[in-house]
């Protein structure tokens, strides 16, 4: 558990983040927090380079709805205040932290405070010894770290963690999620590492996440970015809709456009996902530019578009031809928004009726 949130099991696969304010400027962290709060994330984790920061999270805590991760490294104080201060897990490697005393004291913070543990190996920072052994980061050096640390945590009879084993290389890190998967029951938190922008991360991460994931790998997930943390929320649902693990908020299906469109295709589309981005009931509409892929496209849909002649729209609602929508009456943009708030608030009815 990460606080309130499961990992591992049947437990939904999770989206995880990580602000990249100064911690210790509570207010910005909360902000940033809120804004990946609206975009679905599930847990986020926040660095605590220093004792302020570690001060910090007390009144951050209070402040947001999802779990806290603290992120500790060598210092050992930090991961103690951090649990002490209601951070819902720790992102720790306890060989990294010293004597045996003091992984014992982190330890017993966490058992203390209900807190979990991540260990987050990451190829860029395996003990010197493994270096010497393999010779360079490779996955069988960072899955043995892992174990290692694995292990010190079963000798103090401390069982609440997950794992992770990261590398910006995506063959490294899909191998050694591969080998660990086959060696610890335990769950496992998938990221690839420094994986670069938006564009060049989200392929990385997709290409090493996604394969994993499809795999029957991971258990909770971060795509990490040099980019907004928002965006980086945006990427891993969008990942895990694309594998149909879990679905929230608006799936757009849009053609490419070309000479046959008969409205500004990759502009209606922006503008939509823009304004569709307050609506979390998984619902999915196709906006296509003309005839050729437009019916069959909406055949799958709960809401479809497609181009016609002279300005002159048609709609579908479930896959059935619903009405035509002539632009200069309403916008495209506008009439869809409509019609996806409402069957959001007709689907969202439905459920509560079901839960009663
Ligand atoms: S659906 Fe029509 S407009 Fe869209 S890419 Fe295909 S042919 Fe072009």
């Amino acid at each position: 558990m990460v606080g309130n949130v499961p990992v591992g099991g049947d437990a939904p696969i999770t989206v995880q983040t990580m602000t990249n304010t100064l911690t210790h400027d509570v207010a910005a962290t909360v902000a940033q927090i809120k804004a990946c709060e609206a975009a679905g994330v599930d847990i986020v984790r926040v660095s605590c380079p220093d004792a302020e920061s570690s001060a910090a999270l007390k009144d951050i805590v209070k402040q947001v709805n999802v779990p806290i991760v603290a992120d500790i490294h060598f210092h050992y104080k930090r991961g103690v205040e951090a649990a002490q201060n209601g951070a819902a897990c720790l992102r720790i490697n306890p060989g990294n932290i010293g004597s045996e005393e003091r992984v014992k004291e982190v330890i017993k913070a966490a058992r203390d405070y209900n807190c979990s543990i991540r260990i987050g190996v990451n190829a860029g920072s395996l003990e010197r010894d493994l270096l010497e052994k393999y010779g360079e980061p490779c996955p069988d050096a960072m899955v043995e770290s892992g174990l290692r640390h694995i292990k010190i945590l079963q000798d103090l009879d401390f069982h609440n963690f997950k794992i992770s084993c990261k590398a910006s290389d995506v063959f490294m890190a899909v191998a050694a999620y591969q080998m660990l998967a086959e060696q610890t029951d335990c769950p496992i938190h998938l990221g690839i590492t420094e994986a670069g922008g938006l564009r060049t991360g989200t392929v990385k991460s997709s290409i090493g996440i996604g394969s994993l994931l499809w795999a029957g790998i991971g258990d909770t997930i971060r795509v990490s970015l040099s980019a907004d943390p928002v965006e980086e929320v945006k990427v891993g649902f969008e990942m895990l809709k694309a594998l149909g693990l879990r679905h929230r908020g608006v799936n757009v299906i849009a053609c490419p456009s070309c000479a046959r469109q008969q409205f500004d295709v990759i502009k209606t589309v922006s503008t939509l996902e823009d304004r569709l981005a307050h609506i979390t009931t998984p619902m999915t509409i196709s906006v296509i530019g003309c005839v050729v892929n437009g019916p069959g496209e909406a055949l799958m849909t709960d809401i479809g578009l497609t181009g016609g002649g002279k300005g002159t729209h048609q709609i579908y609602i479930g896959g059935q031809t619903a009405h035509r929508l002539r632009e200069g009456d309403e916008s495209i943009v506008d009439h869809l928004v409509k019609m996806v708030e409402e069957k959001a608030a007709e689907i969202d009815a439905k459920s509560k009726d079901k839960a009663a």
